[in-house]
């Protein structure tokens, strides 16, 4: 018999890729989306990796708990993926109340339908390095204090907590995930590295002039999408639940992932990059460098793709993407 897999966030990035790593590895994969009035279901990054006829959606929100029993109900999944949130950290500032409900007490209440509907259902919860703020140490790893630095961080380090404490209060098989930023052609544009690619290749089809930024000078770990969702599936394969860090061991800052942009599309950075303060926050993170030394002995993990890979793959999707639609009109 097949494992049964529900993710929850499975129209975002990571749940498209993870959806397509348990349909490779024979899963049956269902998905929690949340319908809005008038985009219905945000499914193009599902159709984009030729999956969405493959996976079941069900409806729901993680903020509703009366759906999500009913839906753990109906699918009796071997292993749930809570990669749903409200996951981008400006908006976290003006709504940072959703931003709770959704990033923080969301989480418990999978968990809760966990408990209620069958406690042996193996967890997955998406940690994330924005946890770690203020950095307390150079290199943080899972014993490194965390110090948020938004609301979205505050929400996130609820959300890590109460996995851990469902595994020491209950038993529960959860996991989570410290994931440091991850990237890939599907993620969405209010991103650094997506806002970048996407304006380099608009700059290179003559579609824009400037690429505004705000802080170039803050630094991220950054890795794959696809690389990262394997580590997620590796955690609830092993036989005691823990917590990971997953990172590249690497740090860039905006400005030089920004050059591996231009300089893959032979554009001329100072030509059109311009800052702009209003794009500032008002609390910085100001670098994250993981130290991914658990997940590679325990889990046999590694990030395999290179940043300059990465951004190079991310320019072309843009090109081909942006060429297609001018196509198209
Ligand atoms: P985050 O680490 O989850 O906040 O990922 P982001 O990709 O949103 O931001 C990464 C870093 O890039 C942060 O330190 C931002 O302040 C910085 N950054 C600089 N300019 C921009 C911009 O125009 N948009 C975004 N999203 N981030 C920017």
């Amino acid at each position: 018999m097949s494992k049964i897999a529900l993710i929850t966030g499975i129209t975002g990035q990571d749940g498209a890729y993870l959806a397509q790593l348990l349909l490779g590895k024979g899963y049956a994969v269902h998905g929690v989306v949340r319908r809005s009035s008038h985009h219905g279901v945000s499914d193009h990054r599902l159709h984009w990796l030729k999956i969405a006829d493959k996976v079941t959606l069900h409806d729901g929100d993680i903020t509703d708990l009366a759906s999500m029993i009913a839906i753990v109900q109906r699918v009796q999944p071997h292993e749930i993926y809570n990669l749903a949130a409200q996951s981008f950290v400006t908006s976290s500032w003006s709504q940072p109340l959703l931003t709770a409900q959704v990033t923080a007490v969301g989480v418990t209440n999978v968990l809760e339908s966990i408990r209620i509907v069958n406690p042996e259902i193996r967890f997955y919860q998406a940690s994330s390095s924005e946890m770690y703020g203020l950095i307390q140490q150079d290199r943080q790893s899972e014993k490194t204090p965390f110090y948020p630095r938004s609301p979205y961080a505050v929400a996130k380090l609820y959300g890590h907590w109460i996995t851990v404490n469902y595994r020491e209060s209950f038993g529960f098989h959860a996991s989570s995930g410290i994931l440091f930023n991850h990237e890939s052609p599907l993620r969405g544009t209010e991103f650094v590295t997506r806002k970048v690619t996407d304006g380099v290749a608009r700059i290179k089809l003559g579609l824009a002039k400037e690429l505004r930024l705000g802080n170039i000078d803050a630094k991220r770990d950054w890795g794959h999408a696809r690389d990262y969702v394997e580590a997620m599936w590796l955690m609830l394969q092993q036989d005691t639940p823990d917590d990971y860090v997953v990172a590249t061991g690497e740090t860039t800052s905006v400005r030089d992932m920004c050059a591996i942009a231009f300089a893959h599309a032979g554009l001329n950075m100072d030509d059109h990059l311009v800052i702009d303060p209003a794009l500032y926050r008002p609390a910085e993170v100001d670098v994250l460098l993981g130290e991914p030394e658990k997940a590679q002995t325990v889990l046999g993990w590694r990030a395999k793709t290179s940043l300059e890979d990465m951004i190079r793959e991310m320019v072309d999707a843009d090109l081909a993407r942006l060429d297609r639609s001018a196509a198209k009109s």
